[in-house]
């Protein structure tokens, strides 16, 4: 697929743009690897300076940067707003701590001299990116590695090409060098070629499992590392004893913020059987409530979906669990605009026959489960083959924190909505992928962790816990 800007809501072609050059590909793999000569060298003080003006100039711009995105792919305007403030906040949040994230690390150990652990840049990070946070999603790898020194080329999302030049401008106009960061419009081709160039020593890709698998592959086979932020099916689990106006006002947020479409929406609700009609009831309320329209146009509650090719799907999906047995407790209606709508629905009854049990809906659906006890919700919960994040719903917070320590997934909230802020770590487990991003573990992803001992003299005497310097002429030889 090429690149274009689709408005979703109204299926206006905005712009089209060509596939990027080889010679661009072979432009910017030179142009960063200079940069990474360079940076090696360079006080990281003075990229903290830089990606403090990267912040600045995303406020600066947070309007156009806004309406480029909904207008790119659908989201209500006030959500794209506040991806600019978190996309700013990440900014300032890596510039302030990078210095000390990556500070050497003195080792204590029995070997001779002085050990430190040094975190290096490595090179080149190629970055592929979705286009449900087109600009946070870039920011994730932008931030943590450009404090490191790697310079970075992006692909991202086919339907969302003007996000994506326009951050990559402002990052130049906040004073980046040539190179820290170039978006290009590679096809698929392109990005295995610049897995398999030597200059680049790193593949971050968040995306599905089709994309993650494929990126993946060509990372593997020539030994980059990479790491993959795949999608999720993530539990919400409502224990008997919750507070339910807590639990409803929180519960249509998880599922509908972006219109469904965010690898951590709660896509199982999961509730104990004595607060489960209250729950569905409740959820049909919220959902029922919700307004289409421009996602421009502030009194809009419900945002196209990103493109008719991922509501077609979503519709397929829905058709076929509703075929293997799923009750349609709410939705499943079309909506009378000519965008790329999707009515919020809520589906109950779903078995582990049911294709609905194990696929990801990317989208407003809600599939309800209930349950009879605790260690079934957790058993429910873990029966899945993804593994990114969750909410735990509970009377006590100290016993929903029990609970969510058994949850298979790389992030859980207690009585709370998931948020994501650039000192906590972002992944999963299982098909939802591995690796980190943002906090001190993802500030690390890319690094060499380089070691160096050193000593003002060598001492042949401690040879003891490392490799032992044996002397290779035995002492009847001498
Ligand atoms: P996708 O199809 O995998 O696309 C993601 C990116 O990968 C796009 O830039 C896409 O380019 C590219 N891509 C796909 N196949 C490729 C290939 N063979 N070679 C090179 N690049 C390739 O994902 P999506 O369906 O659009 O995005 C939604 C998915 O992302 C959901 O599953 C969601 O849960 C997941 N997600 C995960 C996280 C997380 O942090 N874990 C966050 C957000 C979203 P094109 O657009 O050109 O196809």
């Amino acid at each position: 697929m090429s690149y274009a800007t689709i408005n979703p809501y109204n299926n206006e072609v905005v712009k089209e743009y060509p596939y990027a050059t080889d010679e661009a590909l072979q432009e910017a793999l030179t142009t960063g690897h200079a940069l990474y000569q360079r940076t090696k060298k360079q006080p990281i003080a003075e990229r903290a300076k830089i990606l403090h003006n990267v912040a600045a100039k995303l406020r600066d711009y947070s309007d156009e940067l806004a309406r480029t995105c909904t207008i790119d792919m659908g989201k209500l305007l006030r959500e794209s707003e506040g991806e600019v403030e978190l996309c700013a906040i990440i900014a300032d949040w890596f510039a302030d701590h990078g210095e000390d994230l990556l500070k050497p690390e003195v080792v204590d150990t029995i070997a001779t001299g002085a050990a430190e652990i040094h975190h290096q840049a490595t090179g080149i990070v190629m970055m592929v990116e979705p286009w449900n946070f087109p600009y946070y999603q870039i920011m994730r790898v932008f931030a943590p590695n450009f404090m490191v020194g790697n310079p970075m080329i992006l692909k991202h999302a086919a339907n969302t090409p003007a996000s994506a030049q326009l951050f990559a401008d402002i990052v130049k106009a906040a004073g980046a060098p040539d190179g820290a960061l170039t978006n290009l419009f590679l096809s698929y081709d392109q990005v295995t070629e610049a897995i398999e160039d030597k200059r680049v020593q790193g593949v971050a890709l968040t995306g599905s499992e089709r994309g993650g698998t494929a990126v993946a592959e060509a990372a593997g086979k020539n030994l980059k590392k990479n790491t993959m932020e795949l999608g999720g099916m993530d539990p919400f689990v409502v224990l008997g004893d919750a507070n339910m106006d807590d639990v409803i006002d929180i519960a249509w947020r998880a599922r509908l913020y972006n219109t469904g479409q965010v690898c951590t929406s709660s896509k199982r609700f999961i509730v104990m059987d004595n607060v489960y009609d209250q729950f569905v009831e409740a959820l049909k309320d919220k959902f029922s409530k919700v307004v289409p329209g421009d996602p421009l146009d502030p009194n809009t509650s419900l945002a196209p979906m990103n493109t008719k090719r991922a509501k077609e799907k979503l519709q397929k999906q829905l058709d076929e669990a509703i075929k293997a047995g799923a009750n349609v407790a709410y939705g499943n209606e079309p909506i009378d605009l000519p965008g790329q709508f999707f009515m919020p629905t809520i589906l109950t009854d779903i078995d582990k026959n049911n294709p609905a049990y194990a696929e990801e809906m990317f989208g407003p659906i809600a599939a309800v489960y209930k349950v009879h006890s605790e260690a079934e919700a957790i058993e429910l919960a873990n029966d899945n083959p993804y593994g990114l994040g969750g909410i735990v719903f509970a009377g006590d917070e100290d016993h929903g924190a029990e609970v969510a320590a058994q949850i298979e997934t790389g992030m859980v909230f207690v009585n709370n909505f998931m948020v994501t802020l650039p000192e906590l770590p972002f992944g999963g487990v299982k098909l939802s992928g591995y690796g980190r991003e943002m906090s001190h573990i993802g500030a690390l992803a890319f690094t060499n962790e380089q070691l160096i001992v050193k000593t003002a003299k060598p001492n042949l005497d401690n040879v003891a816990g490392g490799l032992v310097a044996t002397d290779p002429v035995p002492a009847n030889q001498k």
